[in-house]
């Protein structure tokens, strides 16, 4: 499905907010690696599309009123069986209704179960004097507590991208610390020039957030994505 579409289909819904699996097609559109990601609406087919994809996979909650799904228990990883994804679909479908009991739940959806990297986010905010304005910064407990995050005015320019993957303090933690896999620092800077032209061209979009995008020695990969309309 092509860019319009996708925001044309939310419209028509009264929704601003897209979907995981419609952000992710947004994303693959603008050149941005995801996490292959599959919708289930019953036990029974979350099971079928785990064996296709292979093991192991995760599940999350598929609402369109469900923005943050950890909060809501929507969340479930690294699951290795049939028995497992049965339990997870069961959990999940509970726990939503009883956390969110107005959201309209359409089942849950199927991606595998990407091997941890650096996580770092990527994210588009419009600011009222710049406009659209990205962010880069380390993901998790680091950027929740520390804060530590960049920002550079679309369009950005080579420069740019380089510059705000390297100004943040954690930039030792890219460089592959203690041993840890270090981050391919060129694909992160070529990912954020991608958001940086898609961002460009599709002023519809309010907001972009990338949370976590995992980063590898040889690529880069967002598992989470979500974009909110104008
Ligand atoms: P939320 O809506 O709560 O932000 P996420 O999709 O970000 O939900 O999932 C919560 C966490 O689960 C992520 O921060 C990440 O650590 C992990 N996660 C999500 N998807 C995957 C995946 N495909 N592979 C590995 N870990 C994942
Ligand atoms: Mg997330």
């Amino acid at each position: 499905m092509h860019i319009a579409k996708i925001i044309d289909n939310a419209k028509k819904e009264g929704r601003l907010s897209l979907t995981e699996v419609e952000s992710k097609q947004l994303m693959r559109e603008a050149g941005i690696n995801t996490t292959d990601i599959r919708v289930a609406k019953t036990r029974e087919e979350a099971i079928s599309l785990s064996k296709e994809l292979g093991y192991p996979v995760v599940l999350k909650i598929h609402s369109p009123d469900v923005i943050h799904k950890s909060d809501v228990g929507g969340v479930k990883l690294g699951l290795t069986s049939e028995e497992q994804v049965g339990e997870a679909y069961d959990e999940i479908i509970s726990s939503v209704k009883d956390k969110a009991s107005d959201a309209a739940i359409e089942g849950v959806t199927v991606q595998a179960m990407a091997r941890s990297g650096v996580e770092v986010i990527m994210g588009m905010s419009k600011d009222p004097q710049f406009g659209p304005v990205l962010m880069f910064g380390l993901g998790g407990i680091l950027v929740e507590v520390l804060k530590d995050v960049s920002f550079r005015i679309v369009p950005l320019e080579d420069r740019d991208a380089r510059e705000m993957i390297k100004e943040i303090k954690g930039y030792p933690l890219l460089e592959g610390y203690r041993g840890q896999e270090p981050a391919n620092v060129p694909l992160l800077e070529e990912m954020l020039l991608r958001l940086s032209d898609f961002v460009e061209k599709t002023p519809e979009i309010k907001e972009i957030d990338l949370n976590p995008v995992f980063a590898y020695r040889d690529g880069v990969l967002a598992v989470d994505a979500r974009v909110i309309l104008e």
